[in-house]
């Protein structure tokens, strides 16, 4: 990606993702005060106590390994070249995702194929997937499915694909998209398609979008693979 991108946009559009931080943050912790509360009622029985810390510590490695994530995707990237596992990526990035799309009554699934290795930056390659998942989830606003692939077209070709059964979007909507601050929401950045665009042609491949009004949206990107 070129310096195009300054670091106040930057920052906005790690702004977007704090309320899918705050929800991811959140479940963790309810679960641990739960814990907590029953851990104070007497007479538990000591495998009951030792269940509840053990589930509990779980929950806070969880939610350690959460910030860890999230603040990696803030962080200025390097222009590190290395050889990633698109299915790994793109499974780390679904369940980051996931509390977050489960609380807009939205599935997540993925399907991976084995060998959808790239040569490219995994800090930028999931700031992509979790712009287009998170974009796919806001898209059905009454709940539906996300279906995430990645899948090797041949020897040379790998394909992610994200598809909703959100709004949808018109012709003239799509042909729009990666336009800076083009947002229809009421508290986009617009940047999200942006920087998607950005990345994958920075990974040399290209970026599909095919939508229907009412019907969903796919986003397709094909990409060299090593
Ligand atoms: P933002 O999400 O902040 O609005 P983006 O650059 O991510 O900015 O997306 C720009 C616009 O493109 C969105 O406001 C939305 O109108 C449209 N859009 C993007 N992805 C989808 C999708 N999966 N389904 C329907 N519309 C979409
Ligand atoms: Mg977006």
């Amino acid at each position: 990606m070129r310096k195009e991108l300054q670091d106040a946009e930057r920052l906005r559009l790690i702004g977007d993702l704090t309320g899918v931080f705050a929800h991811e943050i959140r479940n963790p912790m309810q679960v641990v005060r739960g814990f907590l509360q029953l851990l104070d009622a007497p007479e538990l029985p000591p495998a009951s106590k030792t269940q509840y810390i053990r589930l509990s510590i779980e929950e806070l490695d969880r939610a350690n390994e959460i910030i860890r994530e999230f603040l990696l995707l803030g962080k200025p990237v390097s222009d590190n070249r290395e050889e990633v596992d698109v299915g790994r990526q793109l499974r780390r990035t679904a369940s980051l995702i996931e509390n977050y799309a489960l609380g807009k009554n939205v599935t997540i699934e993925t399907t991976i194929e084995p060998d959808c290795m790239i040569s490219g930056n995994v800090q930028r390659l999931n700031q992509f997937l979790i712009n287009i998942m998170k974009n796919a989830i806001e898209a059905m606003p009454d709940g539906g499915a996300v279906r995430a692939s990645c899948i090797a077209v041949d020897e040379s070709r790998i394909e992610i694909r994200v598809s909703d059964e959100g709004v949808g979007m018109s012709k003239e909507e799509v042909e729009r998209l990666g336009s800076p601050y083009y947002s229809l929401k009421k508290s986009g950045t617009g940047l999200g398609m942006m920087v998607s665009f950005q990345i994958i042609r920075s990974f040399g491949g290209t970026l599909r979008v095919f939508s229907e009004k009412n019907k969903g949206t796919e986003v397709v990107a094909s990409l060299p693979s090593i």
